[in-house]
């Protein structure tokens, strides 16, 4: 998948894997029963028999409330890099759903400084980030209810309607 971000711009930001309050929080990533296996349940809340998702924790950084569960905040590192979900590989990008049709879209400059800097409309980009969800299972496991897509929210930016990727 084509990168929107670059390390030395998130080390700049620091702002991925903390939440600002409670509302932000319900945003923490989710994980499926796959994904949930490689990781420490512990870090883990079930929203469904297939579907877990990230805890979050009081976080040292006085910017937000909350870090994820499996946040280095000492040295800002996802502690399950590798075997982080899928959620958090296409951040930006956001699969969401309203009145049962699909989108693809993509977290605001509020949320994500480098969404300024990248057309995230850019066909190649887009492409990339639906060819990696394809080969990842990401729409048969909707399909097949072993996951869930965001409900819609006035924040996100709409990049194009996807329902077909999942009927
Ligand atoms: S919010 Fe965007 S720029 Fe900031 S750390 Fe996350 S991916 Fe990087
Ligand atoms: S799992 Fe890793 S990448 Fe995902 S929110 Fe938590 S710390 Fe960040």
């Amino acid at each position: 998948m084509k990168n929107v971000t670059t390390s030395e711009g998130c080390l700049k930001c620091k702002g991925c894997c903390y939440f600002h309050d409670d509302h932000d929080a319900e945003l923490a990533p989710f994980f499926t029963k796959d994904e949930a296996m490689r990781v420490s349940l512990e870090g883990l809340r079930p929203v469904t028999p297939e579907l877990w998702q990230g805890k979050v924790v009081p976080s040292k950084n006085p910017s937000f409330k909350y870090a994820c569960h499996f946040l280095n905040e000492e040295r800002y590192r996802c502690g399950i890099y590798e075997n982080r979900p899928i959620d958090c590989v296409t951040w930006p990008f956001i699969i969401s759903i309203v009145d049962n049709r699909y989108y693809l879209c993509s977290a605001n400059s509020d949320w994500c400084p480098a969404v300024d800097s990248r057309n995230i409309h850019e066909e190649n980009l887009v492409l990339s980030v639906l060819d990696y969800l394809v080969r990842a299972g990401y729409f048969s496991e909707i399909r097949l209810g072993k996951r869930q897509a965001w409900p819609m929210e006035e924040s996100y930016i709409i990049i194009r309607e996807i329902s077909e990727y999942i009927r």
